[in-house]
């Protein structure tokens, strides 16, 4: 598998009234074709600015100010607007929360996902029909024909986001970015809209970023994990690598908050105390070190290091360094 996109020391601040919020700061990711990867944190990490930075769709303020972002071969960092919206429009999707954002309320599910596929793909209007009709029954919409001809509100939630994915995935996307996309829906929905974008991810071989604030999702779907604090990418590796041997106590915070099916009923959650960094002036040291138990001089002062962890993990946190004190994470729970 070689790689779709390929990001590199990318950072992107928000100039304001105020000053420069660094709301990403320095990261570097590969995604594969096909392979899906998890962005996980809490508000304000910069997971969506990663994604927003990679769409090119930053409000005014916002700008790339460091780093490349190469997909499919193009560094589109440097690319023409008019460059870019090709790619938008045919290369890289994305479904959101809210599927209503995305659907316009007073057009049938026909009109609107027919005319992107003659927008995009320059398809006759009957192959556009029959296109949209597959994937409606590819996402397990039961009479596709019939449902084509009604509007967004006759839909439920969990429909409306079936109704989303067939349309993000109907032009046939090399990516598609996923923004927190089951949280609005209870956890019986959620679990089968995991699954059609994994049934799809095989089929299609699209590549899927999957940016959420609930490390408990990434395990259905993702081959990989980033986890985001601070603007940062404070851990990376495999899914497996994360979830069993995470060495990140931010991640071990993420981790102790995903609900256990085995125990749910015995053991409390616990929330992550404390504030995220001000992105105004981000801290010098570790961005976590202020709500960090395990916090020592060097975290205050210096940035930590991406330590090696395997070939597949890196860990940015002091505690991987040869000379800190020996610490675990107190649970562990595995996939
Ligand atoms: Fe905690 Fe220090 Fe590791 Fe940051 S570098 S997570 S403050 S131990």
């Amino acid at each position: 598998m070689d790689n779709l996109l390929e990001i590199k020391d990318l950072s992107t601040s928000f100039f304001t009234h105020v000053g420069e919020v660094k709301a990403v700061r320095n990261i570097s990711f590969d995604l594969k074709r096909g392979e899906a990867i998890g962005i996980v944190g809490e508000s304000g990490s910069g997971k969506s600015v990663t994604m927003f930075s990679v769409m090119r769709l930053l409000v005014e303020t916002g700008k790339i100010v460091n780093g490349s972002v190469v997909f499919d071969g193009r560094d589109i960092v440097t690319l023409k607007e008019k460059e870019m919206k090709e790619i938008r429009g045919n290369n890289i999707s994305m479904i959101f929360q809210d599927p209503m954002t995305s659907l316009n309320p007073v057009l049938r599910i026909e009109t609107q996902m027919v005319e992107a596929l003659r927008l995009h793909k320059g398809l006759g209007k009957e192959e556009a029909r029959k296109v949209s009709v597959d994937m409606l029954r590819l996402v397990g919409i039961p009479s596709p024909e019939k449902r084509m001809k009604q509007y967004p509100h006759e839909f439920s939630g969990g429909m409306r986001q079936r109704v989303m994915i067939a349309m993000a995935l109907s032009c046939q996307p090399k990516l598609l970015i996923a923004d927190e996309p089951t949280t609005a829906l209870d956890v019986t929905i959620q679990a089968q809209i995991l699954e059609i974008l994994n049934d799809l991810r095989e089929k299609l071989n699209t590549s899927i970023i999957l940016i959420t604030h609930d490390l408990g999702i990434v395990a259905d779907i993702c081959d990989k994990v980033n986890v985001m604090y601070g603007g940062c990418i404070v851990e990376k590796g495999t899914t497996r690598d994360i979830f069993n041997n995470s060495k990140h106590p931010y991640t071990w915070g993420l981790l102790d908050s995903v609900p256990n099916p085995k125990t749910l009923t015995k053991e409390r959650l616990k929330p992550i105390e404390g504030q995220p960094p001000d992105l105004l002036n981000p801290p010098k040291g570790c961005p976590f070190a202020p709500r960090c138990k395990f916090a020592m001089e060097v975290c205050l002062q210096k940035m930590p290091e991406e330590f090696k962890i395997s070939d597949t993990q890196r860990s940015a946190c002091w505690l991987n360094h040869p000379l800190a004190p020996k610490v675990e994470r107190s649970t562990k729970r595995g996939v």
